[in-house]
């Protein structure tokens, strides 16, 4: 069993902090009992879904605080992985995990493509949050180029072997994966449920050639890309698939809330 993890990565948007604000207290309020946000002596703290928030910097402690009782989990969507210094207008893991955050996104294509994020900086990013305490979400994903010339495969497993350079059997517990084929993202373009499983399938294989089958079997990874209420349980009926990151979708917060509460 691995446990359900739904997240939403609201990139550059909502554009001000009330707006921000009443974006997490929809998704809060509307949070079904299988969540583990939903608190309570019902919830199974092992088996319910972990729903994360992952706010641009300026909002993150405010939207904390407003969903804290909720239980939601609030998480950065990037930092500079230097730990201090003359680095003007980056922000540290420290900074970011003193704020309550308790995930951080590495690797995200967009970071990848509009900030040449590399694979060796995510590297250093994925194992500064792991050594500051907090557990990466490692964005992995083929372009639209890479997806039609049939390399969809090798660029997964080249991203994994490379970002999780170093990284130990140990430490591999508190990592989450997102294959977020990079032509499906915002483009309402959804890669069908069963492919999207066979790359997951196959992400367990790279695994467990860098690891071994434990490992394999017991990391979750999610989907991401064009994920909407409508097929999120097609998705999540899939048995490779722990979990969706979702942008688009999540700046709506019924939307959001119907997705989190995925029925399988
Ligand atoms: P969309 O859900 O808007 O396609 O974005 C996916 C994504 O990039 C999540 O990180």
């Amino acid at each position: 069993f691995r446990q359900p993890i739904m997240a939403g990565n609201w990139k550059m948007n909502p554009e001000t902090e009330e707006e921000a604000l009443s974006l997490a207290s929809e998704v809060a309020e509307r949070l079904g009992a299988e969540t583990c946000a939903t608190g309570g002596d019902s919830v199974d703290e092992s088996t319910c879904t972990e729903v994360v928030v992952f706010p641009p910097f300026p909002f993150i402690s405010k939207v904390k605080d407003a969903v804290a009782g909720a239980g939601l989990v609030v998480g950065a969507q990037n930092f500079f992985y230097e730990d201090k210094g003359a680095f003007t207008g980056s922000v540290s893991a420290s900074m970011v995990k003193s704020t309550g955050c308790e995930y951080v996104l590495c690797g995200h294509s967009e970071r990848r493509t509009l900030f040449a994020d590399s694979d060796s900086n995510i590297n250093l990013k994925v194992k500064k949050t792991l050594d500051s305490g907090m557990k990466p979400i490692l964005c992995i994903g083929e372009t639209q180029e890479e997806f039609e010339i049939g390399i969809k495969k090798e660029v997964c497993a080249t991203q994994l072997s490379k970002d999780l350079y170093g990284i130990t059997k140990e430490q591999m517990k508190d990592v989450v994966i997102a294959y977020e084929p990079v032509w499906a993202i915002g483009t309402g373009l959804v890669c069908g449920a069963e492919d999207a499983n066979e790359i997951h399938a196959y992400c367990r294989e790279v695994l467990t050639n860098l690891f071994d089958e434990e490992v394999a079997q017991a990391t979750r990874i999610q989907y991401g890309g064009s994920v909407k209420p409508d097929n999120v349980d097609d998705i999540m009926a899939m048995p490779d698939i722990d979990g969706c990151l979702v942008g688009g979708a999540s700046l709506e917060g019924e939307g959001f809330a119907r997705i989190v509460n995925f029925k399988r």
